[in-house]
C-alpha cells in the first residue's frame, strides 16, 4: 500500500473533495462474544461497502474464525491484535502466525501500548514479532507512543524514535509496503483525552523523519501513519486534516457500528 497511491488519481476524484484515502482500523481488544462479533462485522460490511477509505477490524483471536468469512472479499481487512514471537512449539497460551494465516488474517497489530506496558513487551520482542509477521506475508501495524510522564519530561519524540527504530530494526526496504505505524500516545488511549491535531501531527512528522533517515525520503513520504487515542466522530475530521496523519486506530469507538461508522466514513 502506498500513501501516494491512496492520495492521488481516482481516489482523489472519488473522495468528495477530501482528496485523500485514509486507513481506518478498529481494535476490538478483549471484547465481544462470537454472536456479538458476527453482528458487528455484518453491520460494518453493510455500512462501509461504499466507504472511501481502507478499513480493518481486529477482533480477539477467538472471534477471528467468526469474522473471517463475513469480511472476506469486502473492503474490510481482518486483523489480529498480537502474535507469538515464534512460529510454533511449546509456547502455552500463545497464538502463532501460522494459525493466524490459516484463519485469513491479513494484518497484525504489534507493540500496542497495552502489550508494551501491561504485558512488558520490549522493543526487541516486538521486533522479533514484526519480522515473523512480515516473513509470513502479513501487513504490520506497529504501534508507538509515549507515556504521560515521558511526554511531561519532554521525551515524547525520543520515545517514538526509539520504538520506531528498534521495532523496524532489520526490516528490508522491500517489506515497507506492508508496514504501517500507529502513533498512540498512551495517555490518550481509552481516557477520552485526545492529542490536539497539532501535537499529533508534530509527532507524526517526527516519526516520518525517523523513517526517512532509515529508508529514505521517498519511503517516508509513502508511509501510512495512523493516529490512535480516543478518536471519535467529533474529532476525526480535525485530526485527519493534518498533513502527516493518514488514518486512525480506534479502540472504544470501534465497538459499535453507530460510533465506528461515522469515523470510518468521515
Ligand atoms: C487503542 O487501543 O488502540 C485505542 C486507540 O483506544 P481508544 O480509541 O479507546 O483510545
Amino acid at each position: 500500500m502506498e500513501r501516494h497511491s491512496l492520495t492521488k488519481g481516482k481516489d482523489e476524484a472519488d473522495s468528495g473533495g477530501m482528496g485523500k484515502k485514509y486507513y481506518i482500523a478498529g481494535n476490538w481488544k478483549m471484547h465481544k462474544t462470537r454472536a456479538e462479533a458476527a453482528a458487528l462485522a455484518k453491520e460494518l460490511v453493510q455500512a462501509l461497502k461504499d466507504g472511501k477509505h481502507k478499513y480493518l477490524i481486529a477482533p480477539s483471536f477467538t472471534l477471528l474464525e467468526t469474522a473471517a468469512p463475513l469480511v472476506k472479499g469486502t473492503n474490510i481487512r481482518l486483523g489480529a491484535q498480537n502474535c507469538a514471537p515464534e512460529e510454533q512449539g511449546a509456547h502455552t497460551g500463545e497464538v502463532s502466525v501460522l494459525q493466524l494465516k490459516e484463519l485469513g488474517v491479513q494484518t497484525i497489530i504489534l507493540g500496542h501500548s497495552e502489550r508494551r506496558h501491561n504485558y512488558k513487551e520490549d522493543d526487541a520482542l516486538i521486533n522479533k514479532k514484526v519480522h515473523l509477521a512480515l516473513k509470513h506475508g502479513f501487513e504490520v501495524i506497529l504501534c508507538v507512543g509515549e507515556l504521560l510522564e515521558e511526554r511531561e519530561a519532554g521525551k515524547a519524540e525520543a520515545v517514538c524514535e526509539r520504538q520506531t527504530t528498534e521495532g523496524l530494526k532489520g526490516v528490508a526496504a522491500t517489506e515497507l509496503d506492508r508496514i504501517v505505524i500507529a502513533y498512540e500516545p498512551v495517555w490518550a488511549i481509552g481516557t477520552g483525552k485526545t492529542a490536539t491535531p497539532e501535537d499529533a501531527d508534530s509527532i507524526h512528522a517526527c516519526i516520518r523523519k525517523v523513517f526517512g533517515k532509515l529508508y529514505g525520503a521517498a519511503a517516508a513520504e509513502k508511509l501510512i501513519i495512523q493516529y490512535g487515542g480516543s478518536v471519535k466522530a467529533d474529532n476525526v475530521v480535525a485530526l485527519m486534516a493534518k498533513e502527516n496523519i493518514d488514518g486512525a486506530l480506534v479502540g472504544g469507538a470501534a465497538l459499535k457500528a453507530e460510533t465506528f461508522v461515522p469515523i470510518a466514513k468521515f
